[in-house]
């Protein structure tokens, strides 16, 4: 009985990591149709300016942040969390990836077409896995050529995580050459944020929303304070993410901070629903 000991122990321990091998397969799989059937579609969450008179109202956005969504034929709409870290160990972020950023210059140059100046500049997350490769921003010059947007109304937002890879800061300086603005996202999660930003030129921070969600309390202020005035220091622009509360909203605006993201102003949506938002902006400023 005791030999068969290790044996049976063997088998209660394969089986349960058997499960996420298979359904990993079986997300890459879909994932490879999905790219070919273009199940995927993008929300855009409105960035506001927290110093302007309309604190709260969700008004006209300054900036909106592309999200993508796969849109599954069996398991319905999945969010990013689910399928972005296989897209980028199996590469096929790059081509997801490329889809997404035409798609959305596409939107943006309509916008403006539309609305001139008060439309939305487009903010664009971008994976360490596409900056990684060597043509990354030629690419991104092509589709701002092909598709008539203006390379200073793109920003590409990059994790800390990119910003460790020599290949991924040598497309950051290419596309900033190219007049592209880069937004270091999650700003503060990371272990190396201050030797970050000597490393990797950016123009943007986006203040991780753990401390949107802390500045409320003493402690949690005082964090939001250090990081607006180091970036003021830096001459870099912030964005707070995941403001949740009027009371954050109010704390940020206060503190300095000029623009905010989240839930209390606005969930991500699709572009109709933004196209309506800046019909509404011009019909009053019309009536003004
Ligand atoms: P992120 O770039 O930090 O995007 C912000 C996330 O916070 C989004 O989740 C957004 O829906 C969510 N959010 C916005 N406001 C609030 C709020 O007030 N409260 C809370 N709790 N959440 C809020 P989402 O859309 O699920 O995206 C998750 C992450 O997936 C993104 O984080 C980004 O890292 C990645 N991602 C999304 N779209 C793309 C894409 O097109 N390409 C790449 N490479 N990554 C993407
Ligand atoms: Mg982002
Ligand atoms: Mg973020
Ligand atoms: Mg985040």
């Amino acid at each position: 009985a005791d030999r068969d000991g290790p044996r049976i122990r063997h088998v209660a321990y394969a089986a349960p990591l058997d499960v996420p091998v298979r359904a990993r397969a079986t997300l890459e799989r879909d994932l490879r149709t999905g790219i070919d059937e273009e199940q995927f579609s993008v929300m855009y969450q409105p960035i506001v300016a927290l110093d302007g008179p309309d604190l709260g109202d969700g008004g006209v956005p300054a900036m909106v942040e592309a999200l993508v969504r796969w849109e599954h034929p069996e398991r319905g709409t999945v969010p990013p969390a689910d399928f972005i870290p296989v897209a980028e160990s199996t590469g096929l972020i790059v081509p997801l990836g490329r889809w997404i950023l035409e798609r959305t210059c596409r939107q943006a140059v309509r916008w403006h077409a539309t609305y001139g100046a008060a439309a939305p500049r487009l903010s664009v997350n971008v994976s360490a896995r596409q900056l990684q490769e060597p043509d990354f921003a030629a690419d991104v010059e092509r589709v701002l050529t092909a598709t008539g947007l203006a390379p200073h109304r793109l920003t590409v937002e990059i994790t800390e995580t990119a910003t460790l890879h020599p290949s991924c800061v040598q497309s950051v300086h290419a596309l900033r050459a190219l007049g592209v603005r880069i937004s270091l996202d999650d700003f503060g999660t990371g272990h190396s944020s201050l030797s970050t930003l000597q490393s990797c030129p950016v123009d943007e921070l986006k203040l991780d929303r753990a401390f949107t969600g802390t500045c409320t309390a003493p402690d949690g202020r005082t964090v939001a304070a250090a990081v607006i005035q180091m970036a003021r220091a830096l001459r870099l622009a912030t964005v707070a993410e995941g403001i949740e509360t009027e009371a954050q909203a109010r704390r940020l605006r206060e503190l300095g901070y000029p623009h905010g993201q989240g839930y209390h102003f606005a969930k991500p949506q699709p572009a109709e629903r933004i196209g309506e938002l800046l019909a509404a902006g011009e019909a009053l400023a019309e009536a003004r």
